[in-house]
This record gives structure tokens, sequence and C-alpha cells, in this order.
């Protein structure tokens, strides 16, 4: 069912001072106005101009408001007007909607399915006009007959049917989704992990084999290495920038997927999609790249080959540290079976979480500016910094993967950042691990806590948030030592989050 937008016809269609919504300048086509509305605006207007006659250029505001409103209405329904002709209840009718449908209903009946069973034209209008996407808060959809339900169950009727496999506030975000990676289709679910969890019980098959990145973010890892070799699923662990290694395993073995991030967390490697693709397309390996870092207005793999990418959409896609969320968009065959392995796991997102994530994402673009901008900004400052041993954001040369972030990243690279500070020269030294303490508690605007992508700064001393129960041995292996800090910079001012750091470091 396709709905043609056409000028809203149930608001004012003036105000005090002259054009109101829904009015198309002069020279655009007549607009249909309610009936009650034109009967009180004809009064104020002048006789009516043939309809053939072009009108002579108003002088003042109100003579063109007046011929405009003067011209005949037009006396065909729009499309919309009979759509919800079908749909509505007829107002003419004299009874209220729901006598309309049953002579004499019981109060319970009543309070059940009056204002909502029989749906008024106003309301439907309403809810084709609104801004936003109406947050459809319902669990099931219904069918009107029975040769609706036939044909959407033969899909020749598209709609709804029970929550558990699509809502309409839901959908309004993946197109959202969809639209910016470029993406061919898009499953929402109730988190970034939902989404993890959810594509690998789908997509790899009974004994399949996975490989990954050493520098992945610390569930997903967990999941791989602790649940799916339940099912039989063994994984290959990697570099990122491990091209020859890739080749290999996928000459030698084959895999099924091939699973980054871009950038990765909490080092923030940047890995050659363009590259990765071209060496799994041959193999068969489905290639995903998780990009919560990035955002699609920072980098979007799929145009550069790659077949899934993934969102916590938690972070900066809803950006105001609100709602949880994981999105992930790509070609339909792959996100046809996702799709239908959330609706046997059940990790739907709720619509009212969905609308939050579509009012969110209306900023993204400006938001992800400022991210891009203070991270670049504070990576710069820290990397001058005497008591500072390292800095990873890939604008520094100095980064591991300064070459391939240039060469795939226009924008920046989003608001994380890391760096670890030079304490007593030993990163693993006690000294070390409590300077870093003192630096972190003498920030002023960043608050003490994981995650990222809100408008607020956040920090966190990484071996006592996220490693604080990993033995020293595998924060060894993963380069987690005591001094190294992530930052993630919020929308603040960059000045005020640079000069914030600055008298915190003179606590270290
Ligand atoms: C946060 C995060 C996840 C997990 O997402 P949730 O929404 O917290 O479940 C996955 N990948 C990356 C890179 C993340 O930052």
């Amino acid at each position: 069912m396709v709905l043609a937008f056409s000028h809203p016809v149930w608001t004012p269609a003036r105000s005090d001072r002259g054009w109101t919504r829904g009015m198309p300048p002069p020279h655009c086509s007549p607009i249909r106005t309610a009936s009650h509305v034109r009967a009180t605006l004809s009064e104020q207007a002048p006789p009516t101009p043939p309809v053939s006659a072009p009108p002579a250029p108003p002088s003042t505001e109100d003579e063109t408001v007046n011929a405009y409103v003067a011209r005949p209405p037009q006396t065909s329904p729009t499309s919309i007007d009979k759509l919800v002709a079908e749909l509505g209840h007829d107002p003419r009718s004299g009874t209220s909607p729901l006598n309309s449908l049953l002579a004499n209903p019981s109060d319970q009946t009543v309070s059940v399915h009056a204002g909502e069973r029989v749906r008024t034209p106003l309301n439907l209008k309403a809810m084709l006009d609104a801004i936003h996407t109406p947050i459809v808060q319902s669990a099931t959809f219904t069918f009107r007959s029975t040769e609706d339900c036939i044909e959407y169950n033969r899909g020749t009727y598209q709609s709804y049917e029970y929550a558990r496999y699509g809502n309409p506030t839901t959908r309004a975000v993946e197109e959202k989704v969809m639209a910016l990676d470029h993406a061919e289709d898009c499953v929402l679910s109730a988190s970034g992990m939902c989404a993890v969890t959810t594509m690998l019980m789908a997509l790899i098959p009974e004994n399949g084999h996975i490989v990954v990145t050493t520098d992945c973010y610390r569930r997903t890892r967990q999941f791989i290495t602790t649940v799916l070799p339940k099912m039989g699923i063994d994984c290959t662990v990697l570099d990122p920038a491990d091209m020859d290694g890739l080749r290999r395993v996928l000459e030698t073995r084959g895999a099924d997927m091939y699973f980054s991030e871009s950038p990765t967390n909490p080092l923030i490697r940047v890995v050659d999609v363009a590259e990765i693709s071209r060496i799994c397309r041959p193999h068969g390996t489905v290639s995903v790249i998780d990009t919560t870092f990035a955002t699609p207005v920072n980098f979007r793999p799929i145009d550069f080959g790659a077949d899934l990418v993934l969102h916590s959409a938690t972070k900066y896609l809803s950006g105001h540290q609100d709602v949880m969320c994981g999105a992930l968009a790509g070609r339909a065959d792959l996100i046809k079976k996702v799709k239908g392995m959330l609706g046997v796991m059940g990790g739907v997102v709720d619509p009212h979480v969905s609308f939050l994530i579509s009012r969110g994402m209306k900023t993204l673009g400006v938001r992800m500016e400022a991210h891009n901008r203070n991270a670049a900004a504070v990576a710069e400052f820290l990397s001058r910094h005497p008591k500072v041993a390292k800095v990873h954001y890939p604008t520094l040369e100095s980064h591991v993967d300064y070459e391939v972030g240039s060469r795939l990243f226009q924008k920046g690279f989003g608001g994380v950042l890391s760096f670890e500070l030079r304490g007593n020269g030993d990163e693993w030294s006690r000294e070390t691990f409590e300077a870093t303490g003192r630096f972190v508690d003498g920030l002023k605007i960043p608050y003490i806590g994981p995650s990222l992508g809100g408008c607020e700064s956040l920090v966190e001393q990484v071996c006592i948030m996220g490693y604080f129960d990993q033995p020293l041995k595998e924060r060894k292996r993963l380069g987690i030592n005591n001094g190294l800090v992530r930052y993630s910079c919020g929308i603040e001012d960059t000045h005020d989050l640079v000069d914030d750091i600055e008298q915190a470091l003179r606590f270290v």
C-alpha cells in the first residue's frame, strides 16, 4: 500500500499572519481545504475571480491570502482522502464511530474499543501528517478481513502481523540506517550485543569457522569463544592488519565469516575493509564490520565491498545515552536470514526506543562533526605532552593504521581515543597505575564511566573499567597497560576539553 503525500487539509488553513502549514506559494496548484474552514474564510474573501483569468499580482498580504482561498475547491478526492474514506468512520453518519459498528455496546465493550476500533478520518490523517513517525506501541497488528489475512500470508498485501516480526516505527529507523549505510536492508534489535549474537546464530552453520581480530569488543569475543564452540563453531584470531594471515586462513581451511570492528576498541585500529572484502569475496566468506565507533558519517564499509555493517545504536546513532539498540545493515539475503532468527530468538527493540533513535539520528551529522573535531584536537594536544607516552588516534602519523585510516576515512574517526600515561616509566607498575587514577579523578568535565556516543564526555582507566577481572597475562597480551586511558569526547567545546585535560595532567 503506497500512501501518496499531498497537502494536508486538516490543519487550520490560515493564521492571523498569513501563510500556514500546507499552503503552497501562489504559483502552485490550488489546494483543497476542509469544508468548514473554507466556509469561514470565504466570508472575508473578495468575489471569486474567474478560474481561467490569471489573478493580478496581489498588493497586500491579506489580498494574497484571500485570492488564494477564493479559488474553487478541487472536487476530486486526493489519494489520501480515498484511503481515509475507506478506512475511517464517516462523520456524516451522526453516530459515535463505535455505534456505526455495534448498535448497543455495553460499557465494558465501549471502554475496550471506543476511539480506536473505528478510527476517525481526522486521526487517521493526523497520523499520516505528523512530522515524526508515530510510536506504534502495539504488539499485535490486525486484519480487516479474511481476504486481507490470506493476501498478507501470500505476500501480496503488505502490513505487520506481530511486533516480534516487525513494527512501523522500528522500520522507519531501519530505513534511515539503510539509506546512510548504502545498504539493501537493515534489521534493528534490542542491543548491539543482540545484533552480534543473532547475526552469528543466523549466519554461521554448525561446525562453522569464523575469523575475528584481536582488538575486538569484549562481549563479542566472549560469545565467540564460549558459546559458539557448543555448536562446533571455532574461530581464528588475527591482527587487524594481517592480510597475509587472512589469505592463508581462507586458502587453507576457509571461513564462513570475517568479523572485525573499525575503528576498534580501545586502541582505535582501522582495518583495510577494501582489501578484506577483496580477499573474502572469492572464498564466499561473509565480511562484517562493526562500525559503532565510526557511524556512516565517517565510514561506510559497504562502499568498500563489505557484506554487512553492525552498529551498537546505543552509542552514536541514538546519541544521548538513554536507550539500547543494535542495527545490522547490508545484503538483503543475509538480513532476511537474521530477521528470521530474530523472530525466533526474540531480541526485538521496543518502538518507543526506535522513536528515540529516530529523533537522535536527525542530529547525527552535526554531532559527529563535534565528536571528530574534539577527539582530533585532544589527540594532537596529548601527542605533544611530555607526560603522555603514546596516543592512539588515527589522525596522528604515529598511529599504526595512519595510512589505511587516511585512505578510508574522510571526515574523522569519531570521539573515542585512548592514550598511555608515562607514570614512572614502567607501564605495568603500581606507580603508573596510581598516577593514572589521579589524572582521571582530576578531570572536571568528563564523567567516569564506560560507553561512548552521548553528548557528554566520558573517561575510564581501561584496566579498571572493562578489564578489571582480567589477569595481567591477558592484559599484557591485549596491550591494556596500567597507564591506558580511554577518553570518549562528547560535544562540549573543544578548548574546554583540552584545558581540562591539561590541568588534570598536573596530578600525574
Ligand atoms: C557497545 C558496543 C557493542 C555492544 O553494544 P550494546 O548496545 O552495548 O549491546 C558492540 N560493539 C561495539 C564496538 C561497542 O562499542
